[in-house]
């Protein structure tokens, strides 16, 4: 499970980037954006990815309300969430229940009613 822990410490610090306002995308030389707590280009197989910053912003592709969660989200049904273009990448996050295609939103972290867990959270701008 050595591999798991990598992910999830990954991902922890990726959480505390994000919470102190510093959020990032990883970049390989080849311009593909993905996101932590990648280590491989998902497109171009490239290892050595860069932290590059996220732009403030994104744009709500499409979204969806959850009724029926996993047991680590029983509590928080239903939530909404959304896809949102960041540019380089996409993020998937929770987001307001009224959200709508093409609202501008930034990410941010919020907390899991469920176990108090962090979570990646969309608000309106
Ligand atoms: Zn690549």
């Amino acid at each position: 499970m050595s591999e798991n822990e990598h992910a999830n410490t990954g991902y922890d610090e990726w959480l505390d980037a994000i919470e102190d306002g510093n959020a990032y995308y990883l970049e390989c030389s080849n311009g593909h954006g993905s996101l932590p707590p990648r280590r491989i280009c998902p497109e171009c197989g490239e290892i050595g990815l860069e932290e590059t910053p996220l732009p403030e912003t994104g744009t709500i592709d499409t979204y969806t309300v959850v009724h029926v969660a996993a047991p680590s989200f029983a509590d928080d049904a239903p939530y909404t969430t959304a896809i949102a273009d960041f540019g380089p990448v996409r993020v998937t996050a929770m987001a307001p229940d009224d959200v709508a295609v093409g609202d501008t939103v930034s990410l941010t972290i919020g907390e899991s009613k469920t176990n108090g867990d962090r979570l990646l959270l969309f608000e309106r701008r």
